[in-house]
């Protein structure tokens, strides 16, 4: 294989978790992604996207940078968010047309980005613990990892604060080589939301370097818990824009609609920027699938539009749904002796789990894994690893160990935790508890 893969070719974090969970007839709150179906009005929007009779034309190949009824829908949805965010009124309102570009999800459109920016030895700076894709697409793209880790301050509560970032740390990491900063918020695995103080900070750090691209990760911007006290913010719209014209802001539908199999992502910002991801895109994938897009272009509308159940909008709604969810997991972990870090936003708790007893060493000196850190390199398994083996194949719950998330520097910050999913129907959650009950 190419060097481009050099360490990349073993199963990943997901691949072993997933089946390992299906082969003990585990509950599977490893991989985030919910077990019930999207909601009808999303279903149904599909269903006029691909029956001819609707004549909505979305069956054929759609334009390569973004199908129109999508980006339309997206440059006016951002519009109206980022003037509420005081987005000085000259960069408003977004132009669909070179503004807007989407693809095969944030994963993708991240791909497509690294690829459009980065040159080889250019730095990406990552903060710890982070989402394990991201490194390895810098990797594919030719670039450097940098890594700055969120320090963990024990004696806070909630994850916002529990995970801190120190500007020293991070504004020692940059220089004229760092091209991209990647940005997560609300995060994954933490759960933690980035403050309007800490996206200040960073955005003065970031426009002292005009090289440098933030690109801010915000697929769960819609799964938050406080809209009112710490609503979801964007650093593109942070100190009237100051970095608005070094930021690419990504989000999807997967998390929000619940159809994380749809794979419908995209980029905003300015059009220097959005043009890396659909230069490459045009070569790559050419387009992204038309039905998902026009549906989710659908859907958008209806969501901000109409209510639901009862709730104004759908996402009050779907806050609501999973702040129920939150507690639910709250309450099973805490059976299992374990201290949940109450996530902010998202759908993970990480867990300490220092108290929790098991042989540890027992399953690192008898089980293989090869797509935990230092495998390469002979290192005995992390703690954290072979916690989640043993929940999986002991208790019949299962997690994803943060190690997963880190450099192997600082991996040892992960060896306490693990990362619980709760986008979960609540009987799963019910049954997680029961199963804790049980063994604990
Ligand atoms: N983003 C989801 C998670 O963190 C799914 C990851 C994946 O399938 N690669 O669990």
């Amino acid at each position: 294989l190419a060097h481009r893969l050099d360490g990349l070719d073993q199963p990943t974090v997901w691949q072993e978790f997933s089946p390992l969970a299906t082969q003990y007839n585990s509950i599977n709150l490893g991989q985030g992604f919910p077990d019930w179906d999207p909601p009808n009005f999303v279903v149904e929007a599909m269903k006029r996207s691909i029956d001819p009779t609707f004549g909505r034309n979305a069956n054929q190949y759609a334009r390569s940078y973004a199908h129109m009824p999508l980006a339309t829908v997206l440059a006016q949805e951002y519009t109206h968010r980022w003037q509420q965010s005081k987005l000085p009124s000259h960069l408003l309102p977004l132009d669909p047309t070179t503004q807007i570009a989407t693809a095969t999800g944030v994963t993708n459109v991240l791909y497509c980005a690294l690829q459009g920016l980065i040159n080889p030895g250019d730095q990406v700076v990552l903060l710890e613990p982070y989402f394990d894709i991201y490194s390895s697409q810098v990797q594919m793209a030719g670039g450097e990892c940098v890594y700055c880790p969120l320090r963990p301050d024990t004696s806070a509560v909630g994850a916002s604060d529990v995970f801190t970032l120190d500007l020293d740390e991070l504004e020692s990491k940059l220089s004229t080589q760092t091209r991209v900063l990647i940005l997560n918020t609300p995060h994954n695995p933490t759960g933690k939301m980035f403050n309007h103080e800490e996206l200040q900070g960073i955005a003065n750090l970031v426009s002292k370097y005009p090289q440098l691209v933030v690109i801010s990760d915000e697929v769960y911007e819609h799964i938050v818990f406080d809209t009112v006290n710490e609503p979801h913010l964007s650093i593109a719209t942070i100190n009237n824009g100051q970095i608005w014209h070094q930021t690419l802001t990504m989000s999807s539908a997967g998390k929000t609609f619940s159809c994380t199999g749809w794979k419908v992502g995209w980029a905003v910002g300015p059009s220097h920027l959005v043009k890396a991801v659909t230069s490459v895109q045009q070569w790559c994938n050419f387009s992204p699938t038309t039905p998902t897009q026009d549906a989710i272009a659908q859907a958008l509308q209806t969501a901000r539009e109409e209510p639901y159940q009862g709730y104004p909008t759908y996402y009050d709604w779907l806050a609501s749904d999973y702040r129920h969810k939150r507690q639910l997991l709250v309450d099973a972990l805490l059976v299992a002796g374990m201290k949940p870090i109450v996530p902010n936003g998202g759908f993970f708790i990480m867990a300490d789990t220092q108290h929790v007893d098991f042989p540890y060493d027992d399953i690192a000196n008898t089980q293989l894994s090869t797509a935990m850190p230092g495998y390469a390199t002979g290192k005995k398994m992390p703690r954290d690893w072979a916690l989640s083996r043993w929940l999986t194949q002991t208790v019949g719950v299962t997690a994803i160990p943060p190690s997963a998330f880190y450099s192997l520097d600082t991996v040892d910050l992960a060896a306490n935790t693990l990362r619980f999913a709760f986008c979960k129907g609540e009987s799963t959650l019910q049954q997680a508890k029961q199963r804790f009950e049980t063994y604990f």
